[in-house]
Parts: structure tokens; sequence; C-alpha cells
């Protein structure tokens, strides 16, 4: 490997605790079975995730949610078979895209040097319902960040100089799967993985239960529609974006379906 040192590692940048199973989680457990090392960086702390009816909720109770929250989140990496899981603790409900959070974000690309990244989509898809998380300004804000730490600052000497100085070498991010965009371009197959993504979801309790079994069925239903269109009994579709000029290195999707 020229510049890239370290093969078959791959990250994922998500606003919140969950955000990674429900966008990604097939295929984060379909990566770990084929050999990759995935990472996770969650960048809020997940404090907003209390129940809906909270009337008690300052500091002390935010930090009671952050910690069950992040406890969730380990566990559902476990099940996925994650390596590890990196907390930003930015305030759940507050995330910007600001210059702080890229260079936190580039410093972790340069650390564990991802060949693949999955992040959130920094663009409204415009669907037409608020919930499942398409609108949410966290979401769109790690998106943007994640984004812009890949190209050009992380592998780009001259961004972040302090970096180097701190012994963080330019690093090439080499594809970027987007989660939630408007025009998704490629499919990933999880027909294999979808039993983990649910497992792994189930482990969100306090924001996927007590009714999970309704939840698990309309998630089976959802990848298997997004597969559809592919020829895939079940999906996960991102926008793939290649960065540099090495060879693809996963084989191109099924063509889509001519109907
Ligand atoms: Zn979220």
């Amino acid at each position: 490997m020229s510049e890239q040192t370290q093969p078959n590692v791959a990250m994922v940048v998500m606003a919140h605790p969950d955000d990674a199973e429900f966008g990604a989680g097939g295929t984060v457990a379909r990566w770990v079975k084929e050999g990759w090392e995935v990472y996770y960086v969650i960048v809020s702390d997940g404090a907003s995730g209390g129940p809906d009816d909270a009337t008690e909720v300052g500091p002390e109770q935010r930090l009671v949610w952050a910690g069950i929250r992040q406890q969730e989140q380990l566990a559902a990496a476990r099940v996925l078979g994650v390596k590890e899981v990196i907390f930003l603790n930015y305030p759940d409900g507050m995330v910007t895209p600001s210059l702080e959070l890229r260079r936190e974000l580039v410093r972790c690309y340069r650390r564990y040097k991802p060949l693949r990244l999955i992040c959130q989509s920094p663009e409204r898809n415009w669907f037409p319902q608020m919930f499942l998380g398409r609108y949410h300004p966290d979401h769109l804000a790690a998106g943007q960040a994640a984004l812009a730490a890949v190209y050009p600052a992380s592998q780009n000497p001259w961004d972040f100089p302090e970096l180097l100085q701190e012994g963080f070498l330019p690093h090439r991010v080499l594809e970027v799967y987007i989660t939630g965009s408007p025009n998704p371009n490629f499919p990933v197959d999880i027909s294999e993985t979808v039993d983990l993504k649910i497992e792994a979801l189930k482990a969100h309790t306090t924001q996927t239960g007590p009714d999970f079994e309704g939840m698990g069925e309309r998630i089976r239903k959802n990848v298997a529609q997004m597969g559809e269109k592919y020829n895939l009994a079940a999906a996960e579709v991102f926008h793939r974006v290649e960065n540099g000029g090495l060879p693809a290195p996963v084989p191109a999707p099924a063509p889509e379906k001519s109907n």
C-alpha cells in the first residue's frame, strides 16, 4: 500500500447513538464479516434521548441519559463486531459543523486511517415526513463536518498544522458512503446481515422499545424495499463517492432493474 498504511479499516461517523445501526447496521456487520476493522465515532452525547414527556431535563438528567445511551451504543456495537466506539460528547441537539469538530474528525481519520467512511448526509432529502431523523440538524451538521474532514483536511498537511505537530500525518480516505442522501447511488447487499442489524437496534432499548417487534418488522420491510430496485433481498443504500485515483476497491453494484 503506498501512502495508505493500514488496509481494511472503516470508520462510521454519526451524530447520535443508534444512527449507525439505523442507517448502516447491516453494512457494518457485512464488512466486519469480510474482515474489515470498523470504528465508530459518535459526535454527540445522546443526552436529549430521554422520554418525550419528561419535565426534569437539567444537567443531572442529561448526564444520566448520556450514560444510558452510550451503554446502549456499546452493546449494539458489540452485536455488529465493531472494534471500538469513540464518543466525542458534543451536547446532543447542539451539534454544528464547526472547525473544532472538523479538527477532531481529522484527528480520528489520521489516527485510525480508515479507507472507507460512512457518514450522514449534510443535505436534506425532503422526505415528506420529518420523523426518522432525516431533518435532524445534528445529522446534517455531523455529515457536513465528516465530509469536510475527508476532503481536503485529512489528506492535506497544510490544514490544521497543529495536528502535524501532534504527529498525525495526512491520510486519504478512499471511499465515502453517505446515508440518508437525496440521491443514493449504491446499494449494499445486507441479506446475510439484516438479522444482526435488527439485533443491534434492539440494544438501543430506550429508543426502540417497548414495541420492538413492530419496529423490527418495519425495518425488514424497509430494507427489502430498498433492495428491490437492485434485485437484492435486502439492502442499505448510500450515496457513494470515491476520493483519489486508486482503482475502486469494491465491485460495481448490480444494474438497476429496468421496468
Ligand atoms: Zn440521530
